[in-house]
């Protein structure tokens, strides 16, 4: 079996030679796959490992647009829509400068199965653009994402493909991509994208839903061990939206917050980044679109760093918020050897595989991003589900809602691993069920994509 699945994994390599990143995502998935696919002969039958590999379809399109100088500037815009075999591509839209090809897919790979686990009828799928908005007026990004959506609208809609956000794309992007669509099509009310803003669409809970979920993981998690969150003390890493509402959550359940980031450094504040401290670290990075550094220059006591990372410190919770591969194995030794009991990935893939390696062996608590930040996703599906009753619910409603997918997502990934020998480690767990999910209903739906 082992030699099958190096063969589909040896293919990809080869296909695709430069995309590490979607190379290490489908290692890691493929790898964890082994007792499922030897147990399910009907897999290995139906080619799904060969097929699950493979986006059902590239879009790749360009995007000019006009710089605060007049000037026609050019970036690529693309769409990966990997697998609809149970609903709709789903999946963020990211603009960063080191956005191309094999990141989209390795992010579109791993919304499958995060998709897969949530319980909703999502497909997967991500898109994006190497567009840095770091920087750019208002007017440019504006600018950007209108001729980005004059390309991208003839590929998405309802029951085809919803995008939503990711890094770099927030509220005020989507509220330009939906402008632009809502322009074209002369169509309203159609969610043909997620994370609108709550006066055109949108669902409350929508921006606070990774954060929160990625927490409310974490807690189900710490509960395995009779133990919670009270008095914790927590390392987050980035300071935009799946940070920043992981540090709400975990001080609405009584954690400290002693450490956040942003790609030029990192804070650390001993006493604590309380809700106050917070708010105004929000109005920085969504408002005035500061750097984190200026959050040390405002409070007292609080230290700006630019050397190593906050995994350094001590602390009893990570949860990594920022991006890929964000936490080696030096980074995964140290948070160890300082005792840390869990480890939550709100970003997509933020530890190395020796990392992972490094956490799972020192019994850490760990929860791979496609289980603990699929609550985003989650809330973009009750997003759509309320566009199509023309109706919405309310904040209590969808928190609960969305703490109940988190509850199940977390009971399925470790039942899964309990099933298959493993108990207590969600990576296999999680990509197994997420897996079954999507497998199962391609070999219902025969070879037809
Ligand atoms: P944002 O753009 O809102 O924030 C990203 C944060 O990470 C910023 O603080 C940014 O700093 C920092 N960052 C980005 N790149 C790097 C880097 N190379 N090194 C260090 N810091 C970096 O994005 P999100 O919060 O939406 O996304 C964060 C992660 O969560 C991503 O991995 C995303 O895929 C994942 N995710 C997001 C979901 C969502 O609903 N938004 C859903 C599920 C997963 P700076 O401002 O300096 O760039």
């Amino acid at each position: 079996m082992k030699s099958y699945i190096e063969n589909v994994y040896n293919k990809v390599v080869e296909k695709d030679p430069g995309q590490e990143v979607f190379h290490q995502a489908v290692e890691e998935v493929l790898e964890s796959l082994e007792p499922a696919i030897e147990k399910y002969p009907k897999f290995k039958e139906h080619a799904i490992l060969e097929r699950i590999v493979e986006p059902e379809r590239v879009i790749l399109f360009r995007v000019p647009w006009l710089n605060k100088d007049g000037e026609v500037k050019v970036n690529r815009g693309f769409r990966v829509q990997f697998n609809s075999a149970i609903g709709p591509y789903k999946g963020g839209l990211r603009f960063h400068n080191t956005v191309n090809l094999g990141v989209l897919k390795f992010l579109g790979f791993e919304q499958t199965f995060k998709n897969g686990l949530t319980g909703l009828p999502m497909g997967g799928g991500k898109g994006g653009s190497d567009f840095d908005p770091h920087g750019k007026t208002d007017a440019e990004v504006r600018n950007f994402c209108h001729n980005y959506m004059t390309e991208l609208y003839k590929h998405v809609g309802q029951f085809t493909d919803v995008p939503a956000g990711d890094i770099g794309v927030g509220a005020r992007e989507i509220g330009y991509l939906y402008g632009m669509y809502r322009k074209i099509t002369n169509k309203h009310g159609t969610c043909v994208l997620t994370g609108k803003g709550p006066t055109y669409g949108g669902s409350l809970i929508r921006p606070e839903a990774t954060g929160y979920g990625t927490v409310y993981f974490v807690q189900e998690m710490l509960k395995t061990k009779n133990e919670n969150l009270k008095d914790k003390k927590v390392c987050i890493s980035g300071s935009g939206n799946v940070a920043q509402f992981a540090a709400e959550k975990s001080n609405q359940l009584g954690a400290k917050v002693i450490a956040m980031s942003d790609s030029s450094g990192w804070v650390h504040d001993p006493d604590g980044i309380d809700q106050e401290k917070l708010e105004w670290i929000m109005e920085l990075k969504n408002v005035r679109r500061g750097r984190i550094k200026e959050f040390a220059e405002e409070f007292k006591g609080v230290e700006y760093h630019t050397d190593k990372s906050p995994w350094y410190l001590p602390c009893d919770i990570a949860m990594p918020c920022a991006t890929q591969n964000e936490v080696d194995a030096k980074e995964a030794k140290a948070l160890v050897d300082n005792g840390v009991i869990a480890l939550g990935e709100g970003a997509n893939m933020p530890l190395t595989p020796d990392a992972i390696e490094i956490v799972q062996e020192a019994n850490v608590l760990y929860a791979p991003g496609k289980a603990a930040n699929a609550g985003g996703v989650s809330v973009s599906g009750l997003e759509m589900a309320q566009n199509s009753m023309r109706y919405f619910w309310t904040r209590e409603e969808v928190d609960q809602k969305l703490h109940q997918i988190m509850v199940s997502i977390h009971k399925t990934a470790y039942d899964t691993a309990e099933l298959f020998g493993e108990k207590g480690n969600y990576v296999l767990g999680a990509n197994i069920a997420g897996f079954l999910k999507v497998a199962n209903a391609m070999v219902a739906q025969g070879y037809i994509s």
